[in-house]
């Protein structure tokens, strides 16, 4: 992590690269210009839109982490969800994603998509084998996963899904955000694994920015080939950003998750709490899942509060609390509450959460400071 992508000699000495802009690549003549982009896809330099110095070497951190051979950036993690789902998926084709899939990618599946003639059903993302197998039909050609589950923390077996996908001769395409630097995709029969950058890679809340990492050069065409055809681009400024946040990602990714996990097991012994939706917890319903293919967990978790709560008392909750900020997104370095029930939407399989829930993200303050702050919102509630 502290050695890989950099530029050493090439940069006088200097720990870290310089951010390397432009649109134009010049050639001595011809003959070496048409040498270069008969490499397309390569890390050869031809034109901007296909990547700089800077991207390669975020490229070959991602593929690293990601224990793939190959991955490539573009603009937000949206975009590298949108990348293979359409590399992957033509009109009349078929995509299985899971009911708890994160919102906009919902989005794009039930409405360019579904335009352009690509079907998409949700699952039950506690689905086991047997029942992904059901599911799959002879034109299904991609298995979406998320694990574990937006807002709602389900984590799925992706290993026994990938096996009943690959049987059918679909795809694997997994979001794992949440399992960055924790869960190895391609052990566990991954194809294409996305990764929103904007999370703990970049750390700081000041970059957008995604990842498609990929473990074959036949999945390595055709995903650079559609973020081609498609005017994929990250900006290199980003990319430096990111590069210099994955800098520090395994002592903040640590120490978030550790009082992470601090905070869920004391919300646990509250009153007012019903139940954690955190995988690490042995209290979660998959928590043998997770133990079995997860390395550690993240620091973004649910907390369900007692049914005789309304959403309006987990808004109250969010307001009455001085150190988390409310705002989507996670992976900084600050922490965050955000009511969920109204970002959930369900069509397979009501996730019955039993009451109102909030999504809560551990930044690196004080955990001690954090208890206090949750300890006085809480106290708050109506008894
Ligand atoms: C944030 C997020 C994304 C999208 O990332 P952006 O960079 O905000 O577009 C995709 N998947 C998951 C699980 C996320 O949390």
């Amino acid at each position: 992590m502290s050695h890989h992508g950099r530029a050493g000699a090439k940069v006088h000495g200097f720990v870290n690269p310089p951010v390397h802009r432009g649109s134009t690549v010049l050639f001595p003549d011809c003959e070496s210009r048409k040498a270069a982009a008969k490499q397309r896809y390569e890390q050869v330099l031809t034109y901007g839109t296909a990547g700089g110095p800077t991207h390669h070497m975020l490229e070959d951190m991602i593929a690293e982490i990601e224990g793939g051979t190959r991955a490539l950036i573009v603009g937000t993690g949206l975009a590298a969800v949108m990348v293979p789902l359409l590399a992957y998926l033509k009109a009349g084709e078929h995509c299985l994603m899971p009911d708890s899939v994160y919102g906009p990618a919902r989005n794009l599946a039930d409405g360019l998509m579904k335009g352009w003639g690509i079907e998409t059903t949700y699952y039950d993302p506690t689905v086991d084998e047997a029942g992904m197998r059901a599911l799959l039909r002879p034109n299904t050609k991609v298995v979406y996963t998320e694990s574990p589950g937006s807002h709602t923390f389900e984590v799925q077996d992706i290993p026994a899904l990938a096996r009943a996908a690959h049987a059918a001769g679909a795809k694997v395409l997994m979001d794992n955000t949440w399992g960055f630097y924790n869960f190895q995709p391609f052990e566990h029969g991954v194809d294409v694994s996305i990764q929103a950058l904007t999370k703990y890679a970049g750390g700081h809340s000041d970059v957008l920015l995604g990842s498609v990492a990929v473990n074959t050069p036949e999945d390595w065409t055709v995903v650079k080939t559609a973020a081609s055809q498609l005017g994929q681009f990250a900006s290199p400024d980003d990319c430096w950003l990111c590069l210099r946040g994955l800098r520090t990602l395994p002592v903040r990714l640590r120490e978030q998750a550790e009082a992470g996990l601090v905070v869920a097991r004391w919300l646990e012994g509250r009153p007012e709490v019903l139940r954690l939706l955190h995988p690490a917890l042995p209290s979660h319903p998959q928590h043998a899942l997770y133990a079995r293919d997860f390395a550690a967990p993240c620091s973004l978790f649910g907390v369900v509060l007692q049914p005789r709560y309304s959403e309006a008392d987990a808004e109250a909750v969010c307001d009455n609390l001085a150190l988390f900020g409310i705002g989507a997104s996670w992976g900084g370095y600050e922490s965050l509450a955000l009511p969920t029930a109204p970002s959930i939407t369900r069509t397979a399989r009501d996730p019955g959460l039993g009451g109102p829930a909030i999504r809560i993200h551990i930044g690196l303050e004080n955990t001690e400071d954090l208890i206090a702050d949750l300890a006085q919102a809480l106290d708050r509630l109506p008894r």
